[in-house]
């Protein structure tokens, strides 16, 4: 079973008259995720390794509340590794808070699909609208094609 929990919820945003403000809450082994998950990030996570900006701010500012998780890869999955701090350039020295938790590449898999099919149905209630992470930010919609495609390479590692 999947240790995150994941919880959508979304808003006419108040900072655009088209714009939808989405908001992704994460519960991990019982623990309260500080902040709202930055679409962009999650998705990056299959390609990338490091100190990336997985959590951004309610209010869609990174470097107002948002911080990074050092990701791992490995062979069956990855590793979330620490949060630290919204610098420019993030290293240990900016730890926030110390914690290792462990997804599969089938739960990473779930995960992705579930933001992806959240995404697509906030955009069928809404036509014309965009959305994004967060209160206002660019961050959503215009990287729908390149989620369904990054998507695809989450179920590829699932074997
Ligand atoms: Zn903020």
């Amino acid at each position: 079973m999947c240790s995150l929990k994941l919880n959508f919820s979304y808003e006419e945003s108040v900072g655009d008259s088209t714009l939808i403000s989405f908001y992704i809450k994460v519960n991990f082994k019982d623990k309260d995720m500080q902040k709202i998950v930055d679409v962009d990030g999650l998705f990056s996570v299959i390609n990338k390794q490091g100190f990336l900006p997985l959590f951004t701010c309610d209010c869609g500012n990174f470097s107002c509340g948002g911080y990074y998780i050092k990701v791992i890869h490995l062979e069956d999955g990855i590793l979330f590794d620490n949060s630290y701090k919204p610098v420019n350039e993030p290293d240990e020295t900016q730890l926030i808070e110390t914690f290792e938790y462990k997804l599969s590449w089938i739960d990473l898999y779930n995960i992705a699909s579930a933001v992806y099919a959240q995404i697509n149905l906030i955009n069928n209630k809404y036509p014309g609208f965009n959305i994004c992470s967060g209160a206002y930010s660019d961050i959503v919609l215009k990287n729908i094609d390149e989620y369904q495609r990054l998507l695809k390479e989450f179920k590829d590692k699932c074997g």
